[in-house]
């Protein structure tokens, strides 16, 4: 039975940055568990291979959970900090659409830092844990090609999206065992499937506009994508985050006012709107209205063209586990010291990443909250072993 003075559940995006930000800084000797036989491997898919790193705007309002809790950790490790981090490292990554921080070539740049930090951790790749107790002042963690004993464990182990690469609700298991709370994981950043009523939406699978989305609270302007299943795009994937059941409403218009563009001139509506033809004749065929000069349209049939602003519906539900990006839900932060991400239920044990209950919007937020958490969980580590 071998025994760290840290383990760290998960060799994911906040687990890595875990182990090196110990290592660098401290001879204690860490261990890296985890089921693939590869490190990092949401890290690699991401952001299309190239890695959506962070953000320029990042505070806790684009992040589901608790806003205090979370704008404590991100002020530890802010995104300048990050930028700085990776700067010393040589990557310098790349502002893409005036907002998203990319790797400039892939997702293997940032990879590369971490598992060359992490080198005098020792990694224990394709082991998936089991289950893990407590014995005496260890923790024990039983996995599947054996059992591993440290006085301090990490549990980074993510959240349940994308279970062909590793992922896993090993996390809330563990959780329970300790008498944390937890919700369970549901998917988050994600498709969203469509109700019968707006199947003319899958008519115009390809097309992509720039769109603003009210959902409850939340306001998002980003690009919605028609897809053959439903409706996607960035803004889709950040309202689903924010979606539990009920109506979102739609903007199609989102950068002009349909009553300057459609006056009481003789030109057609299909030509005075700046939007796809195919989306124009599908849209006004649902909503009962011909395609015909402006100046021409009864006021039934104008205040039925105001939808295009504010177009509500109810999505039937979303395309699931395997293709989001994020879960909501996790472990309840309540419990959670976040100066150090220890438990405030058992000494020793912490956590960091999406395992918690915070999800961030799309965007680089939730790598940004990996290592943030990731950040102030091995800085207490190493002033506290
Ligand atoms: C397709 C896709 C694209 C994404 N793109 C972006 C993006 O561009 N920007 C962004 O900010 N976020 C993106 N995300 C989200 C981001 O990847 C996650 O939020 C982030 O990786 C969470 O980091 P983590 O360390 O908490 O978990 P992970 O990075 O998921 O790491 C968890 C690790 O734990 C391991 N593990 C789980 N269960 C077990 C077990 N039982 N035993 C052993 N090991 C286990 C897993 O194998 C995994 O390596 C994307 C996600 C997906 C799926």
């Amino acid at each position: 039975m071998k025994q760290f003075d840290v383990l760290i559940l998960g060799a994911g995006a906040s687990g890595l940055m875990c182990a090196a930000q110990i290592v660098a800084q401290s001879s204690l000797h860490v261990g890296l568990i985890d089921g693939n036989t590869q490190i990092g491997m949401k890290l690699r898919i991401s952001g299309g291979g190239k890695c959506n790193i962070t953000n320029t705007e990042v505070d806790a309002s684009h992040y589901l959970g608790d806003e205090a809790f979370v704008q404590r950790v991100l002020d530890a490790f802010s995104r300048d900090d990050l930028l700085r981090f990776l700067a010393i490292h040589d990557l310098r990554p790349i502002i893409r659409k005036e907002r998203y921080y990319f790797c400039p070539d892939s997702s293997e740049q940032i990879i590369r830092i971490l598992r060359t930090l992490c080198a005098p951790c020792t990694m224990l790749l394709g082991r998936k844990c089991l289950h893990v107790t407590r014995e005496e002042d260890q923790f024990v963690v039983v996995t599947d090609q054996g059992v591993y004993r440290a006085g301090n464990l990490v549990v980074a182990t993510g959240a349940e999206s994308y279970k062909s690469i590793g992922a896993s609700a090993v996390g809330l298991e563990i959780a329970k065992s300790f008498g944390h709370a937890v919700k369970p994981f549901y998917p988050a950043l994600v498709g969203m499937t469509l109700q019968s009523d707006q199947f003319w939406m899958k008519e115009l699978s390809g097309i992509s506009l720039p769109v603003r989305i009210r959902v409850g609270q939340k306001v998002l302007q980003e690009d919605l994508l028609f897809a053959h299943k439903g409706i996607s795009g960035p803004a889709v994937l950040s309202a689903s985050l924010y979606w539990h059941k009920g109506e979102m409403s739609i903007d199609f218009l989102p950068t002009v006012e349909l009553n300057r563009l459609c006056g009481r001139d003789q030109k057609q509506i299909s030509t005075v709107l700046p939007l796809p033809k195919r989306f124009v004749k599908a849209f006004l065929e649902t909503i009962g209205v011909p395609d015909k000069p402006c100046g021409s349209l009864t006021l039934q049939e104008r205040s039925r063209l105001e939808a295009l602003q504010d177009y509500r519906f109810s999505p039937a539900g979303n395309f699931g586990f395997t293709k989001a990006e994020a879960c909501r839900g996790g472990v309840d932060t309540s419990q959670i010291d976040p100066a150090s991400m220890e438990s405030l239920r058992q000494k020793g044990l912490y956590w960091i990443g999406e395992v918690l209950d915070v999800t961030g919007e799309l965007g680089g937020y939730n790598f940004q909250w990996a290592f943030s958490s990731a950040v102030v969980c091995a800085r207490n580590l190493r002033q506290n072993p």
